[in-house]
């Protein structure tokens, strides 16, 4: 299904330069938001977000303080000229919202997941013209994330976005979210026109992060950044080893390196011929591997043997992956593609045994 898009614009808000969304994981405290909105809009920040509802993965954290917070976001958008951002769960949280004048809403990922919660959503929003972004669901599947993408564009809401989170594993090491940047990437080939942010605080889940993560979207061409941003992190009541000040923020943004998008340049062009060639070699060494796998597989009918004969493929994996440290590349990546591969050729070689 094609998505029925228009852009996001908004006015004041420069369509030259990264979009940033800037503010707390939550609203706290009247104090808190105004301060933090504030400090932000000195700094030139144009759109605010804070939680105002906190869905928490678990019972007693802070889960967000409610409908008193929107007259705080008010505060903000009269005081400070900014536009104002939260994200809605339920039909409840849009109509409340609706009613504050809340300029941009964004479902999040605990919600993508479900895709009866983002129905309700969609039937909430049926006929009202606001931006909405959509952060991917917390399970690594892109197909969920476009399917909620899609129910908020049948509702009839065109100016739609994506917001990069990470995705949730099991194994925590260096990211609270692994990135696993080809998933956003693919969303870019499937739907060319959606911008799409990214959030590397939910990605990094510490401050160290934030700047390798913001610089890396923007050297994959991503469209902005929607970073937590609080007046004292520390203290914050969710998320506080994510959150940075505004003048970090500031900081961070300031030294980021922002490509261009597409080069014109003769040397590029170049250089895309050299690769178009190496991948055309690729393909052709690749099936000529696999034609001898088939003479392999011939030969294993004839004397009844196994496809799968585990020594050699070890073998196979470890002096690769060896080879491929020598020549600078990381050893697990060189693996992924022999075992890629190796499947390929079992499959081919089941084709012959059983025929
Ligand atoms: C948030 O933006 O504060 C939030 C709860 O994010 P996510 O839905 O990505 O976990
Ligand atoms: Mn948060």
């Amino acid at each position: 299904m094609e998505l029925n898009l228009q852009p996001i614009e908004l006015e004041g808000v420069s369509k030259e330069h990264p979009l940033i969304i800037a503010g707390p994981c939550s609203a706290e405290t009247e104090e808190q938001v105004i301060s933090t909105a504030t400090q932000l809009a000195n700094k030139g920040i144009k759109i605010f977000r804070a939680g105002i509802w906190k869905p928490r993965t678990k019972p007693g954290g802070f889960e967000g303080i409610g409908v008193d917070g929107l007259a705080w976001m008010k505060r903000v958008k009269q005081e400070t000229g900014m536009y104002v951002a939260t994200e809605v769960a339920t039909a409840k949280h849009v109509y409340e919202c609706l009613k504050a004048g809340i300029d941009i809403l964004w479902i999040g990922a605990r919600t993508t997941a479900n895709p009866f919660a983002v129905q309700e959503i969609a039937d909430a929003l049926k006929g009202v013209d606001i931006p909405v972004y959509v952060k991917n669901p917390v399970n690594p599947d892109l197909e969920l994330w476009i399917g909620a993408l899609e129910r908020i564009n049948n509702a009839g809401l065109k100016r739609l976005g994506a917001i990069h989170r990470g995705f949730s594993s099991y194994d925590k090491k260096i990211y609270r979210n692994l990135p696993q940047w080809h998933i956003p990437i693919e969303l870019r080939r499937r739907i060319p026109n959606l911008p799409i942010l990214c959030d590397p605080s939910h990605i990094g889940g510490k401050r160290e992060l934030i700047a390798p993560l913001c610089q890396q979207a923007m050297d994959l061409g991503l469209d902005g950044l929607i970073v937590e941003s609080h007046c004292n992190p520390d203290c914050a009541w969710s998320d506080a080893a994510q959150q940075i000040t505004p003048d970090v923020l500031d900081y961070i943004l300031n030294l980021l390196v922002i490509r261009k998008g597409h080069q014109s340049t003769e040397s590029l062009h170049e250089l895309r011929l050299q690769i178009d060639a190496c991948d055309n070699e690729l393909m052709e060494i690749l099936a000529k591997r696999m034609r001898v796998c088939r003479e392999i597989g011939t030969f294993k009918k004839e004397h009844n043997m196994t496809v799968l004969q585990t020594g050699r493929y070890n073998e196979i994996l470890d002096k690769r992956g060896a080879q491929g440290t020598l020549c600078g590349m990381d050893a697990d990546f060189v693996k992924q593609v022999f075992e890629a591969i190796h499947e390929e050729s079992v499959r081919q070689q089941l084709e012959i045994i059983n025929k």
